[in-house]
């Protein structure tokens, strides 16, 4: 499996995700937490050790505390420069894997590699100075053949 195979090349496997839900009320953050440990399970019995889970909880549409403009909601870095402070994870070796352009801006701006999962999730393609990603892989087999060759 692509994501065993990147595990053996000794990356740290971290997910980041924008969560606006929880700024608009569609999802409570404990609903999100088991979620993410639903999945960390299931990738655990395939022996896959998903270490961290970064979300962004806000957006400006939002209320409550989390109705703002913050630095961590991709295409801003925030999630990204803050794992690779807690990790020690030198970012220009680091690769960012996402299925829209947001995600490449993210890590484009991070300084990582870039891969765009295209899975037709990405509808608008605005173009920009971030917005290139470094390779483009249809499923994960092709990503883990460009990180692996
Ligand atoms: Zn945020």
């Amino acid at each position: 499996m692509a994501l065993e195979k990147l595990q053996q090349a000794r990356y740290l496997l971290l997910l980041v995700s924008n969560q606006p839900g929880i700024s608009l009320g569609a999802i409570t953050e404990s609903a999100l937490h088991r979620q993410y440990l639903c999945l960390a399970a299931a990738l655990r019995r395939q022996h896959i050790q998903l270490r961290g889970f970064y979300y962004c909880p806000h957006h400006p549409a939002g209320s409550g505390e989390y109705a703002c403009y913050c630095m961590c909601r991709k295409p801003l870095p925030g999630m990204l420069l803050r794992a690779a402070m807690e990790w020690g994870i030198d970012l220009r070796q680091s690769w960012m894997i996402g299925d829209i352009l947001d995600d490449v801006e993210a890590g484009n701006k991070a300084k990582c590699k870039t891969i765009l999962l295209n899975q037709g999730n990405e509808t608008e393609w605005l173009k920009g100075r971030y917005r290139t990603p470094g390779h483009i892989g249809d499923n994960w087999k092709d990503i883990a053949r460009i990180i692996c060759p």
